[in-house]
C-alpha cells in the first residue's frame, strides 16, 4: 500500500503517495497512540461522514488526545482526498496519532498530535462471502472489560487481538473471527458487528463492551422501521445453536451474511438478504 501513485493528506496538505511518511520514533508505533476511522463513499458521497469525524474526535478524547482539527475540516480533508484522487466509491481511511517530538517515554504529552486522510478502491471486505455466507472462526481472545481499555474508542490499541485472531481464522480457512467478550457473551468480529435472526425477531450483543459501530446503529433503524423486533442483549455462544441466520454489519463489511461460526451453522435467508439489499440503496441514496 505505499508504493502507489495518489495524494495523501497529512496535517493540512496533500502530499504524494510515497511520501506520506512518518518517523520512527512516532509515540503512536511504539505505544499505539492512535484511533482511526473507515468510511465508504458511495457516488462520492461518504455515508454517515460527519458520524465518522465526530467518531474520530471522540476516539480521541477518550485517549488523552485532543486532535487540532475540526470536524469541518475533516469533512473537507476527506473530500479533497476523494477529489486529488479521482475517486467516487472508494474506502476511506483518517488516522490520527501521537507523533514523534519532545518526548519518547510512555507519557509524551508534549509530542504534536497528527491526523492523515488516505482512500482507495476496496471492494466487498469479505470478497464473494458476501453472497456465499462467510465461515468465522471463534477467536481465543476475549474483547477486553471497558475496565482494561476504552472499549469504546475506534483506537489502534483495540486491534491488536484482532490482527492476531483473523491470522489463524484465515490459517483455518475461514473468513474473519468472532470474538466473545471478557464475560463469555457473544461480542464483535475483528471489524464488524454481529446480528442472529429467530424466528422473525433480531438478536444482537448490547454494546456495553465493543464498539457500537454506526452501521449496527443504522441496521436496527432499517429493522425497527420495518416492524421487526431487534432484542439488544447479551448473548450466549451456545445460543448460536438455535439462531437461524447471522450476518455482520460495518462500514467496510457492509452487510455480510455469515454461514458458519466455529461449529454453528445458519442459513443465507431471507431477512439477511433483504437488509443487505435495503443498506445498499440507502447508502446510495
Ligand atoms: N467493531 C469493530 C471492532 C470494528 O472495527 C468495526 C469497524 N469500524 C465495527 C465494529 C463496525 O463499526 P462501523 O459500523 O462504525 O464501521
Amino acid at each position: 500500500y505505499d508504493d502507489r501513485d495518489g495524494k495523501i493528506w497529512m496535517d493540512g496538505k496533500l502530499v504524494d503517495w510515497r511520501d506520506a511518511k512518518v518517523h520512527i520514533l512516532t509515540h503512536a508505533m511504539h505505544y499505539a497512540s492512535s484511533v482511526f476511522e473507515g468510511e465508504r463513499a458511495y457516488g462520492g458521497k461518504i455515508f454517515l461522514s460527519r458520524k465518522h469525524s465526530e467518531r474520530l474526535i471522540r476516539s480521541g478524547e477518550m485517549i488523552d488526545m485532543t486532535i487540532p482539527w475540526t470536524v469541518d475540516q475533516i469533512e473537507e480533508a476527506k473530500y479533497e482526498v476523494l477529489k486529488a484522487n479521482g475517486l467516487t466509491d472508494a474506502y476511506v481511511r483518517a488516522v490520527a496519532f501521537r507523533g514523534a517530538g519532545e518526548d519518547m517515554g510512555v507519557s509524551s504529552a508534549r509530542n504534536p498530535i497528527r491526523l492523515a486522510v488516505a482512500a482507495w478502491e476496496w471492494g466487498s471486505y469479505y470478497g464473494d462471502a458476501k453472497f456465499k455466507g462467510a465461515k468465522l472462526d471463534i477467536s481465543k481472545w476475549k474483547r477486553p472489560s471497558p475496565e482494561t481499555i476504552p472499549t469504546a474508542a475506534k483506537a489502534s490499541g483495540l486491534y491488536m487481538i484482532c490482527t492476531i485472531s483473523k491470522h489463524a481464522a484465515e490459517a483455518k480457512g475461514c473468513s474473519d473471527a468472532l470474538f466473545f467478550d471478557y464475560r463469555g457473551y457473544v461480542a464483535e468480529a475483528t471489524g464488524a458487528n454481529v446480528f442472529f435472526v429467530k424466528d422473525g425477531e433480531v438478536h444482537t450483543p448490547l454494546p456495553d463492551a465493543i464498539l457500537n459501530g454506526l452501521t449496527r446503529q443504522t441496521v436496527i433503524g432499517m429493522l425497527k422501521d420495518r416492524g421487526i423486533a431487534v432484542h439488544e442483549r447479551h448473548i450466549m455462544p451456545e445460543e448460536m445453536e438455535g439462531f437461524e441466520q447471522c450476518f455482520l454489519t460495518g462500514s467496510a463489511a457492509e452487510v455480510t451474511p455469515v454461514g458458519e461460526i466455529g461449529p454453528y451453522t445458519f442459513e443465507v435467508g431471507t431477512l439477511t438478504r433483504e437488509i443487505s439489499d435495503a443498506y445498499e440503496k440507502l447508502v446510495r441514496s
